[in-house]
């Protein structure tokens, strides 16, 4: 076993303690990496809460780092390779979702960067929050040059997150697109629909956002909480982004989608009650 520095919940708390934890020796076909930068996710908190009733956990599921070692059979990586890492650490690699890229929907139930079960020894998978990280090359991605390495790491789930439903709707110049909520999630939303020429509107629940938003690329702002303003929004968004991470009312969002428009995309909410289910339904739709 290899060891290395983690920072660790225990008991739900959000102070994590800085702990020796161990890593295991690398297989053939695995990658040692120097984590450098992790991104601070939502998911973060509903499983330090305690949300799949893990107890002792290592979040992280957004990293960045540099390759130091590789195992016997990797040919795609080489030590002191730049990579990424995302949310997926492994995957049955035969089903029918694996075979068309979607791993993270495999059948057998993709294996999750922390808080997860690995497929060969059965060990609990701990995240990022911490100094080493061993993955296999498949779920390794090569950083591009000239990508800064701090600002790539929440790419690797927040990004992709709002990346597949705005790539999967074509979204480009000419399309309307709506992002509800500017935390991580929806500000890189509106930053990557503004990227891809989307004209961006975002839809809050606060007043003051208005600034922020026109700041990453939005050219309207409306309140979720103005029928008078979503009355006169009807219809109007090719897509929405619902990034709010709390219950809320869907309805005023649903009034706004065009008419034979790619469906909302609801990040959350989901709960104990609803479950990963919810989650991977959300996510697909
Ligand atoms: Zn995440
Ligand atoms: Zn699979």
């Amino acid at each position: 076993m290899r060891t290395t520095i983690g920072w660790m919940s225990t008991e739900g708390t959000t102070a994590l303690r800085r702990v020796r934890i161990e890593r295991r020796d690398l297989r053939d076909d695995d990658l040692a990496v120097r984590v450098d930068y992790c991104g601070v996710c939502h998911s973060d908190l509903h499983r330090i809460g305690g949300l799949l009733g893990e107890g002792a956990l290592v979040p992280g599921h957004e990293f960045t780092g540099t390759v130091t070692a590789v195992g016997a059979a990797v040919t795609a990586f080489s030590v002191g390779d730049r990579v990424a890492v995302g949310t997926v650490v492994d995957s049955c690699g035969v089903c029918e979702m694996c075979r068309i890229g979607q791993e993270n929907f495999c059948y057998e139930g993709p294996v999750t960067t922390y808080g997860g079960t690995d497929r060969v020894d059965g060990t609990r998978t701990q995240g990022g929050y911490s100094r080493e990280y061993v993955v296999r090359d498949r779920f390794a991605y090569h950083l591009p040059d000239g990508l800064d390495q701090a600002a790539a790491a929440p790419l690797m789930c927040a990004g992709v997150t709002v990346w597949e439903p705005l790539r999967t709707a074509g979204i480009g110049p000419g399309s309307r697109v709506a992002v509800a909520g500017l935390g991580g999630l929806g500000h890189l939303g509106v930053k990557l629909a503004a990227e891809l020429g989307a004209e961006v509107t975002v839809l809050s629940r606060t007043p003051g956002k208005a600034g922020d938003a026109h700041k990453l690329g939005a050219v309207d702002t409306l309140m979720i909480g103005d029928d008078q303003q979503t009355q006169r929004a009807r219809g109007r968004f090719d897509l929405i982004l619902d990034t709010i991470p709390a219950a809320h009312d869907l309805s005023p969002l649903l009034r706004m989608a065009a008419l034979d428009g790619p469906s909302p995309c609801s990040a959350t909410p989901w709960s104990r009650r609803s479950g990963s289910s919810t989650w991977s339904r959300a996510a697909r739709s």
